[in-house]
């Protein structure tokens, strides 16, 4: 993703006539656009770091080279859609798309230039207040919010209303599996099956850090622990456990009930529950509804391992969440968005972001 030749001489000419608060660019490659891959998340992340900093730094210009492109192909259809999902998120609740956005190819505004029919030119506005907070356009809070089948990505102001919601610290008992048929999702349970990929299969099940990233990243136990933390009496994470479609004998109802399989726990149950303490302590942050960013109580999360009646070689992992009053974060820096700094794209600061959004 790093910048071609044709991305410097663009840059330069068009700098050369442009009165723009800042300009940044990026080379992509169009064939991306097209497929599903991480290449193609990793260049969504960069773009959305671009633009997040010119939009938390006063608007600006991002230049973006596609390559690839076809003589005389104006087409934008999949760019727009390779983009357009993700660039709302950078909207603050009341600002419109169409104000915030405007994307054309450079080749309507720097006619002389050779190269500018395989760019695109967007120009992006400041963040606007539209309540009476100045607003942040934030690429990823790092923290969710539960709904009863699903955790989403919060707005600011969801988070401002929870984060100061007085609550008590009270979490779910940890007790055995007497009774899994309650045991369906809603915003206190969050059920996950193991399914590994066979390929990773053996290196998450014997080594205590792959097996905690594979549950914190891959079946987003980070996600649980920030929205479930949130919720009055907090709710608990079960791996091992899935849902399958069940139908009556004669075939007239059909319904969804718990699938108790767990899986084959072969590494050591202390040293997988200290290695996730680890890592809460390691990635988690508690923002406070005094403004101040401290860590999590340690007890923030309990951990089980229940046997599987009918195959005590398996068990089910459970995490059990408490209830905290603040937003918990899954990333020690907070919140992740970006500003521009001489010049550069950084990282904004976690208080600042908050002072944003106050
Ligand atoms: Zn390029």
């Amino acid at each position: 993703m790093s910048s071609c030749t044709r991305c410097n001489n663009v840059v330069t000419k068009y700098r050369a006539q442009s009165t723009d608060n800042e300009l940044l660019s990026i080379h992509t490659e169009r064939a991306i656009y097209l497929k599903k891959s991480q290449e193609r998340n990793k260049t969504r992340d960069e773009l959305l770091k671009r633009l997040s900093a010119l939009r938390n730094s006063g608007g600006g210009v991002l230049l973006i080279h596609v390559n690839g492109t076809r003589a005389g192909d104006r087409c934008l259809k999949y760019f727009d859609e390779f983009v357009g999902s993700i660039v709302t998120r950078l909207l603050e609740p009341g600002e419109v798309y169409a104000n915030t956005y405007k994307r054309q190819w450079l080749q309507d505004i720097l006619e002389y230039c050779a190269d500018s029919a395989v760019f695109i030119h967007i120009r992006v506005a400041a963040v606007t207040a539209v309540t009476d907070v100045k607003g942040v356009a934030t690429v990823d809070f790092n923290t969710k919010l539960g709904k009863d089948y699903e955790n989403v990505i919060p707005t600011t102001q969801q988070l401002l209303t929870v984060r100061s919601h007085r609550r008590t610290s009270t979490g779910p008992a940890i007790t055995g599996l007497t009774d899994d048929s309650k045991l369906h999702e809603d915003v206190h349970i969050q059920l996950k099956r193991f399914l590994p990929k066979p390929q990773s299969s053996d290196e998450i099940q014997q080594d205590a850090t792959t097996f905690v990233e594979y549950l914190w990243n891959q079946l987003k136990l980070k996600d649980s622990i920030t929205s479930m933390s949130k919720i009055p009496d907090g709710g608990s994470y079960y791996l091992g456990i899935g849902e399958r479609v069940n139908t009556s004998e004669d075939g007239t109802y059909t319904t969804v009930i718990p699938d108790v399989r767990g899986f084959e726990l072969k590494l050591d149950q202390g040293e997988l529950e200290e290695t996730l303490k680890s890592k809460l302590r390691d990635c988690v942050l508690l923002g406070r509804s005094e403004n101040t960013f401290t860590d999590v109580p340690s007890d923030l999360i309990a951990i089980a391992f229940h046997p599987i009646p009918s195959d005590h070689q398996r068990c089910v992992l459970r995490v059990a969440v408490k209830c905290v009053e603040g937003v918990v974060f899954c990333d020690r820096c907070g919140p992740r968005t970006y500003m521009m700094e001489n010049g550069q794209i950084c990282r904004m600061e976690k208080g600042m972001w908050l002072e944003r959004i106050m």
